[in-house]
């Protein structure tokens, strides 16, 4: 491979903005300078007007699951094309196999990948050999395992399990991630519902609702704190969890949390569309109040927020979601939303004056780089970084819709959403993968990331500060 340079664009980093062009060898950037002497074979990529990001790390994905329609290769072509440059899976546990034996699997599946892959293992026992495991899954690069508080019948653990499988993650460098809500009371509340013949959409939200989340947020940090172990809360949708990672925040524990576009965009009323069409809106936690949109979006500016996932579940609407049209309680949990992610942000944040563009990197690539264990390789513009890089329009527009998408999905929960800025070119360690919006990947191009072991992260409120 020869030299690229991305010339005269406004390069964009977690702490600072510059005019610069960047060099780019071998998949990694080189240098950084007002310009370049150039080569005649170096290829170059004009970046007038437009931003230079370093590309998403989306750190909440579930792709190849059961009942959902986006596996590694279309998942990781729509996180391309949005911006994203890296992502982290869930490995779904497989009974009557070990967890390294799950991995195993999961890596294979992941092959067909576009851009480079992570895995954070999902773990739902407690027996003496998972918890052998965890140092092992650690040497294999996972270095962060997922516990949730909820959906009991397959992967809830309870408050004993999560102690012990928590402290040994913390001695073992392994961030805990949780699913922070309280499945035990849930389960009663759909129950309760049901029975009554409440069965439509909305339902959903009233049987899991924000107090029950902030309840098991709080369960979960303090727990954490107990097993001194650092704790990553996926998902936060509302005020009053997020108050619980404030106060959590406040008295030094060491716990990150994340929020998706849904909940920042998104609120309870759309459960309530008529058609059935409240269903393509059904998700755990549930969306919030309008309110609690203003709360997250502060929670991101002051820094209690850490990160965006997009929490993708491309799971249809015909076959998947109309199973619920009897009964809500069956309608599958999840939004598809890896390719929008990215802009959404940009968009109701950076242009809507929530965040600034050095947050808007932190939240999409710094922070998740820095919790899990793939700084400084991934997660910025620098020397020595992998160049994963975003470069972005910002006078262009672009409008989300089912129609134009790469995701497998037959509907886009933000069907003509316009958005201002547009992605012009995605680069995966040095090669175009998007290329004036048109996809130019390569199957098979994106590697396993063998992530490093968590070390405390000095930070209270921000990892970087702005
Ligand atoms: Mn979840
Ligand atoms: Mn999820």
């Amino acid at each position: 491979m020869g030299r690229t340079i991305i010339k005269n664009g406004f390069v964009i980093t977690s702490t600072e903005q510059f005019k610069a062009d960047v060099l780019i060898e071998e998949g990694t950037i080189v240098s950084l300078s007002e310009s370049f002497l150039e080569k005649q074979d170096d290829l170059i990529i004009d970046a007038t007007d437009k931003y230079v990001f370093p590309g998403g790390i989306d750190a909440h994905v579930h792709l190849d699951i059961p009942g959902t329609v986006d596996g590694f290769e279309s998942g990781t072509k729509a996180a391309a094309l949005g911006g994203i440059t890296s992502i982290i899976n869930y490995a779904d546990p497989v009974k009557e196999k070990s967890f390294i034996e799950t991995l195993q699997e999961w890596k294979k599946k992941a092959k067909p990948s576009y851009i480079d892959y992570g895995i954070h293992s999902i773990i739902n026992r407690c027996d003496d050999e998972t918890l052998k495991e965890i140092p092992l899954l650690a040497k294999e690069g996972v270095t962060s395992i997922k516990l949730f508080m909820a959906y009991k019948d397959t992967v809830m653990v309870n408050d004993l399990e999560l102690y012990k499988l928590m402290k040994k993650a913390g001695e073992s460098g392994v961030v805990t991630n949780i699913h922070a809500e309280n499945g035990d009371v849930i389960d009663e509340l759909i129950k309760e519902k049901v029975e009554a013949g409440y069965t439509a959409p909305k339902f959903h939200a009233d049987t899991r609702p924000a107090s029950l989340e902030a309840e098991a947020t709080n369960r979960a940090l303090k727990i954490a704190n107990v097993a001194k172990a650092p704790v990553y809360i996926v998902h936060v949708t509302c005020e009053e969890a997020l108050n619980e990672v404030k106060r959590a925040l406040e008295d030094g524990i060491n716990a990150f949390a994340e929020t998706c576009p849904h909940y920042l965009v998104l609120d309870r009323s759309y459960l309530e569309l008529p058609n059935f069409e409240g269903a393509k809106y059904v998700c755990s936690p549930p969306l919030r109040e309008k309110s609690d949109q203003n709360a997250l979006w502060e929670g991101l500016y002051t820094g209690i927020i850490s990160t965006i996932g997009s929490d993708h579940a491309s799971i249809p609407f015909e076959g998947g979601k109309t199973r619920g049209r009897n009964d809500f309680s069956k309608i599958p949990n999840g939004c598809p939303g890896i390719e929008s992610s990215f802009s959404l942000l940009y968009h109701y944040g950076v242009q809507g004056n929530r965040i600034t563009l050095q947050q808007f990197v932190q939240k999409t690539s710094t922070n998740p780089a820095k919790i899990f264990g793939l700084y400084p390789k991934k997660g910025e513009i620098a020397l020595g970084s992998d160049a994963d890089i975003v470069i972005f329009d910002p006078q262009k527009s672009s409008t989300i819709s089912a129609e134009t998408q790469a995701q497998n999905t037959d509907y886009n929960i933000y069907e003509g959403t316009k958005i201002e800025g547009s992605i012009s070119h995605v680069l995966s360690k040095g090669k175009i993968i998007v290329e004036n919006n048109i996809f130019k990947g390569e199957k098979g191009h994106g590697e396993y990331l063998h992530r490093k072991t968590f070390n405390k992260i000095d930070s209270k409120f921000e990892l970087v500060k702005n």
